[in-house]
């Protein structure tokens, strides 16, 4: 019998999750959200984002996936603006 041991980090949920490895569903959707909140809700830019996500959050992403998250899901305005992620058009 061999034991396996895992390296763990708290999340700002308060969960555990392993260190290193990508980031779970629940998570990836949490952040997606937080970033909505930051550039629909709050009118910041990308990159303001990006900065306010590490900032203030403690989470850093890349423009890259922070443009994705924007242009791939739409909040539909749930922030008190109209989502900078819906379709052009
Ligand atoms: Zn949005």
């Amino acid at each position: 019998m061999s034991i396996q041991t895992i390296e763990l980090v708290r999340g700002k949920d308060r969960k555990l999750y392993p260190a290193g490895g990508p980031r779970p569903a629940a998570e990836v959707e949490r952040l997606r959200s937080l970033t909505h909140s930051l550039a629909c809700g709050q009118g910041l830019s990308e990159r303001a984002a990006q900065r306010a996500l590490l900032e203030e959050h403690g989470v850093r992403r890349s423009t890259g996936i922070i443009h994705r998250d924007l242009a791939e899901y739409d909040c539909g305005g749930q922030f008190g603006r109209p989502c900078k992620g819906a379709p052009a058009g």
